[in-house]
């Protein structure tokens, strides 16, 4: 079966030869395997069912929680000459009783369904009373309820499935799945050990930037006039965010898309396809944008906020460079942001110990943004790759030969007026005091008579608050725990205090491809 899958690979797919992994995972469909394929964004997971679904008889059901994609997956197919077909809620009534008639009839060699599907009576009896080649689950982390993305829906397609008279062979695919998750799909799609493919995480043509302490604004249309004939995304934490940046750009002249879940489904769709058919370009977003957006050439992928952990992160900068070319995934680390995602938890209405988990996942993501080791290996080991790594030589803290100044004295100016304002205040009063300034609230708590009010009145507020920023960064100070922040000392803030602690405040620069391309100021 294996000389028949070779013949499709070039035949059908004009390519010479499989991908790490992509055999492996055929091979184990076509035995009948039920089979796990963790491999990254832009390997080739398609191919590992859509070479099966040729070979084996009976038709594939490919179940995949993203409907925008399914029109395009079964596009391709069809222009390859392949019987495929999608039932989804797009679809008028009459269309989907037409298609449904046509998968009894046993009319297609391929059929995509969104997991929702399994609620009709009707779908599940059709798909009982015909011969299956096997089930595939795409994006399958999301059927774990460990994985960042779960959606019990799509969970609880998994028990339909395994009850099916016809009981089929079953394939897990996913791009991100930590350890638990792993084992979590492996129980619920009952897949043995042996038939677990994964190449790894490491994406080698990606380079990871961490960006603190700096306007973010600044930073951005720097590097976007660098990059201007290339296409980026921007993800930004929330609607506003994503209007904002939006303007800010198409102010500029542009190119530019936005797209958030305010928007209709109509403006979503319009934007998703100017971004993917043109060769440049910003798509500005929330986190709603992006899963399985098959573009190959985004070149880079920035984060304005910081993301709720590491797998979305990820997974979210993972959608550069699919087409193997090198490219940039920068984060734009601002302290501030970790009580936004704090605050989000602390809403969510999840049980206490997820939301203990939360916390957790989230804490390993500010570490990211703290951490002096190559990024890259620190992703590689938040997911247990097995596989051994070399620092990547490229990211932020491996190219990190930046000039630093020492900022020690600004840096205990800033410490000890925390103190003395109680610790109760957020950067913008702090950044008022030091700045000296004459706002009615702050000369009615009496923050005049502070020893250090004044004390950086050469430098702007807005100067004053990016240091804080970075202090923050540095975990000197903690922006707090609740919805509003409130400055507190950290540990370290007591050694730079007592002078037993230096402060280094590294000098800007944009992240770029091209290591002379460095802007340091
Ligand atoms: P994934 O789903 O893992 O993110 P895709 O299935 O979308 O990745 O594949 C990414 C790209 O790699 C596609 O353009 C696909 O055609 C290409 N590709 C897949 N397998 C091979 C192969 N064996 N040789 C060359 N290109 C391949």
């Amino acid at each position: 079966m294996l000389t028949k899958a070779n013949h499709y690979l070039q035949e059908y797919f004009g390519y010479d030869q499989f991908r790490q992994g992509q055999e492996e995972v055929i091979g184990y469909i076509l035995d009948k395997k039920n089979t796990l394929a963790i491999m990254p964004t832009g390997s080739g997971k398609s191919l590992c069912y859509q070479i099966p679904g040729l070979t084996l008889p009976g038709t594939a059901v490919i179940i995949s929680p993203l409907i925008s994609l399914m029109k395009d997956q079964v596009d391709a197919l069809q222009t390859l000459g392949v019987k495929a077909s999608y039932i989804n809620s797009s679809l008028s009534t009459a269309e989907q009783n037409e298609r449904l008639q046509q998968l009894r009839e046993q009319a297609y060699d391929f059929i995509f369904i969104a997991p929702e599907r399994f609620d009709s009576n009707f779908f599940v009896h059709a798909i009982e009373s015909i011969p299956l080649s096997f089930i595939a689950f795409d994006e399958a982390h999301c059927i774990s309820q460990w994985g960042h993305d779960f959606r019990p829906s799509y969970r609880s397609v998994v028990q339909t499935v395994l009850s099916l008279r016809n009981k089929p062979t079953l394939v897990g695919l996913t791009a991100t799945a930590t350890e638990d998750v792993q084992l979590d799909i492996k129980q619920l799609l009952e897949v043995d050990d042996t038939n677990v493919v994964n190449t790894g995480f490491l994406r080698e043509n990606l380079s990871f930037y961490i960006i603190k302490g700096q306007d973010r604004l600044k930073y951005i249309d720097r590097y976007i006039k660098n990059h201007q004939n290339e296409a980026g995304i921007i993800y930004a934490a929330t609607r506003k965010q994503v209007d904002q940046l939006y303007q800010h750009f198409y102010k500029e002249g542009i190119p530019v898309q936005k797209y958030h879940a305010g928007l209709s489904e109509a403006e979503r769709k319009e934007a998703q396809d100017v971004f993917i058919h043109e060769d440049i370009g910003l798509m500005i977003a929330t986190n709603a944008f992006g899963m399985g957006i098959d573009k190959s050439n985004v070149r880079f992928v920035m984060h304005y906020a910081l993301p709720k952990n590491i797998e979305a992160y990820y997974q979210e900068a993972g959608r550069a460079g699919r087409d193997g070319d090198p490219s940039d995934c920068i984060l734009l680390f601002s302290g501030q942001d970790i009580v936004l995602q704090k605050y989000l938890i602390e809403q969510s209405d999840l049980e206490e110990n997820k939301k203990t988990q939360e916390y957790q996942k989230l804490q390993a993501m500010v570490n990211y943004c703290h951490t002096d080791r190559c990024l890259q290996a620190y992703i590689l080991d938040y997911f247990n790759d097995k596989i051994d790594v070399q620092d990547c030589g490229k990211c932020s803290n491996c190219i990190d030969d930046a000039a630093k100044v020492e900022k020690t004295k600004e840096a205990q100016m800033i410490l000890s007026c925390v103190k003395r304002m109680g610790e109760s205040f957020g950067a913008a009063m702090t950044a008022k005091v030091l700045k000296g300034s004459r706002d009615k609230k702050l000369l009615s708590f009496g923050f005049d008579r502070l020893t250090t009010y004044g004390l950086l009145k050469d430098q702007t507020e807005k100067e004053i608050v990016q240091f804080i920023h970075y202090l923050i960064a540095e975990n000197y100070l903690s922006p707090g725990e609740g919805r509003f922040p409130i400055l507190r000392l950290q540990p370290r803030a007591l050694e730079v205090l007592k002078g037993t602690e230096k402060v280094w405040l590294k000098v800007e620069k944009v992240a770029t491809r091209e290591a002379e391309d460095y802007h340091v100021e």
